[in-house]
């Protein structure tokens, strides 16, 4: 594992920044060493060049671990069955490369572009300003979003979705603009 730059991917994307603070408890992410995690749901319309937010977030590793308890036995075997059998690409890792960006360009499951693709979800791992680049930074296509969320049992798709509406809430007025999608990356 090694520690490079936040790729800009996972700045927030209304401060073009890096994230500051855990959505779950407020904790300060930047200070101390704090190890987080920082996910996000990206439509893309490949055609008009633009992208629109899902969802983002960024949480600290004590609140993930506890937002991970939450999902059945059954959800978690069935999603490592499922990757276990899709036989993903290679992943290599360049410890000379600063910008981390090669490694979300493609699925990890399907080894698709993501780039092309009309979702996606990216997920990355942190301690303090610096992107811990190993097992992480991932990017999931559209594809392999809807094959993982189809393996997890309809009480875990139910509790993520808790878990999206508390740390991102949606006024109800908006929520029919918002496309019902759950993470499928822990
Ligand atoms: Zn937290």
């Amino acid at each position: 594992m090694y520690h490079k730059p936040i790729a800009p991917a996972f700045f927030n994307s209304e401060t073009k920044a890096p994230f500051e603070q855990c959505a779950d408890c407020g904790k300060s992410l930047l200070e101390d060493d704090c190890h987080y995690f920082v996910e996000k749901a990206v439509k893309n319309y490949v055609e008009y060049k633009t992208q629109e937010i899902i969802f983002e977030y960024a949480i600290c590793e004590p609140c993930m671990s506890q937002a991970f308890n939450v999902l059945s036995e059954e959800s978690k075997q069935s999603l490592m069955e499922y990757l276990y059998a899709q036989n993903p690409p290679a992943r290599v890792v360049n410890p000379e490369e600063d910008d981390a960006s090669y490694l979300i360009e493609n699925c990890m499951v399907k080894g698709t572009s993501i780039g092309q693709d009309v979702e996606y979800q990216i997920q990355g791992e942190f301690i303090g300003d610096r992107m811990v680049v190993g097992r992480m930074p991932v990017a999931v296509g559209f594809q392999a979003i809807n094959e993982m969320s189809e393996v997890l049992s309809e009480k875990t798709k139910d509790d993520l979705e808790d878990f999206i509406n508390k740390i991102r809430p949606v006024p109800p007025e908006l929520e029919d603009l918002f496309p019902r999608r759950t993470p499928v990356l822990f």
